[in-house]
């Protein structure tokens, strides 16, 4: 068979490789903490378990439109005002089978041969993997550790060139849990004037997991970008509903035709019960999210103080998301050895920075969507084993 180049340039998301890893020592009877997984450890709230049996009973088996139920695009706009006091219009929002999807899709629409486009590093790794399937050249932009994992909107925009078309941007972020500085988002957002042609994608799929009071900001609070801006964001990570797979894109007017024709294309549209459950999530009471972010801002205090007593760890406060990203390379290992001894001799889970891209190099990702208990006993191992 002879199969495409790009075919030799797609990348992976190493948590599923951990994750199988993990299972297989299970499986083989040793005991696993598990702080690698990306997804929250509660249950999808239970109205909207019942909205989705009571969708699937009431008869919803067929296709909808592709680009999703108008009432969830409703939905999703009223939302986007609730949560951004921004008014944006229903037809601006393409549902889609996960946060994911709209990264793929924007990937498919700039990239190309020629091409490049600018990505986190470390950053969530599909966004490079992607942008080497299209084809484009990714350019990694640096988050710094002493910056809480922000960016530097000068080094931004001092790396544009005429062949960039995309820059992505990821607040509150996979794998740091760092939050980006308006300061440097005001700075960048003024820099783009110069640069007109240059779209931006903003991954604010943890936008509701800030802490200490702040409020997350999002780009749709600049309005000189609405023609050139692509939000992704879902209900995965919100309601904890990664395995239902639903997620939105709001998409500049000038793209909405070709992304609901990609849609079209790929999946046709996401399952009906599904999206119903979506209305119910959106419209329905919001106090099980707000319950599911104070159990992660305890855990996030206790792991920054744990990790932070271990000999060769270091860990800036995370602010948002349910992630901390300590510097490991006072332990002497570098980020994979960590990964790896961490599992097979402690049968704990974690991520090695560098599976996020060159600059995680020195730092090891923990989740911290587990128990308070599994977190104390894991970083109680790990502090003895050092
Ligand atoms: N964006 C980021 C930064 C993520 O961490 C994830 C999942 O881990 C996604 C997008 C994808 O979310 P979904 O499961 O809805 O596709």
């Amino acid at each position: 068979m002879i199969t495409a180049q790009r075919t030799n340039h797609l990348g992976t998301e190493s948590a599923f490789e951990v994750l199988a890893k993990a299972n297989a020592l299970a499986v083989a009877g040793k005991s696993i903490i598990n702080l690698s997984i990306g997804q929250p450890d509660f249950p999808t709230p239970a109205n909207i378990v019942e909205a989705g049996r009571k969708a699937f009973a009431d008869g919803h088996h067929g296709y909808t439109a592709a680009n999703g139920m108008p009432e969830l695009r409703e939905a999703v706009a009223e939302d986007i005002f609730t949560q951004h006091q921004t008014k944006v219009s229903a037809d601006q929002i393409l549902i889609v089978p996960g946060g994911k999807v709209t990264m793929a899709f924007a990937m498919l629409v700039f990239g190309e041969p020629g091409a490049e486009i600018m990505y986190p590093d470390p950053g969530f790794p599909i966004y490079h993997s992607m942008i080497s399937f299209s084809g484009a050249t990714p350019v990694p932009i640096r988050l710094y550790e002493e910056k809480g994992f922000s960016f530097s909107a000068d080094e931004v925009l001092s790396n544009i060139t005429p062949k960039t078309r995309l820059i992505i941007l990821n607040s509150p972020a996979n794998p740091t849990g760092g939050v980006v500085e308006k300061a440097e988002l005001d700075k960048l957002v003024a820099g783009l004037e110069r640069f007109p042609d240059v779209a931006i994608l903003t991954d604010e799929i943890y936008s509701r997991m800030c802490y200490d009071g702040m409020k997350h900001q999002s780009l749709f609070s600049y309005s000189q970008l609405a023609d050139r801006l692509i939000v992704l964001n879902g209900w995965s990570k919100t309601y904890a509903m990664t395995g239902w797979r639903l997620g939105w894109g709001y998409w500049p007017k000038s793209l909405v035709e070709t992304v609901t024709r990609l849609a079209i294309n790929t999946h046709s549209c996401v399952n009906a019960a599904t999206q119903i459950a979506g209305i119910e999530a959106l419209r329905g009471p919001q106090d099980e999210v707000d319950k599911m972010v104070a159990a992660f801002d305890v855990r996030r205090k206790l792991i920054f103080e744990r990790l932070n007593s271990i000999n060769g760890f270091s860990s800036v406060m995370p602010k948002g998301a349910f992630y901390a990203f300590p510097n490991i390379s006072g332990t002497g290992f570098t980020s994979r050895e960590l990964q790896d001894r961490l599992l097979e001799e402690l049968g704990i889970a974690t991520i090695a920075g560098t599976s996020f891209g060159e600059q995680g190099e020195g730092f090891l990702r923990f989740s911290y969507a587990n128990s308070v208990e599994n977190i104390e006993e894991a970083l109680s191992l790990i502090a003895a084993w050092i």
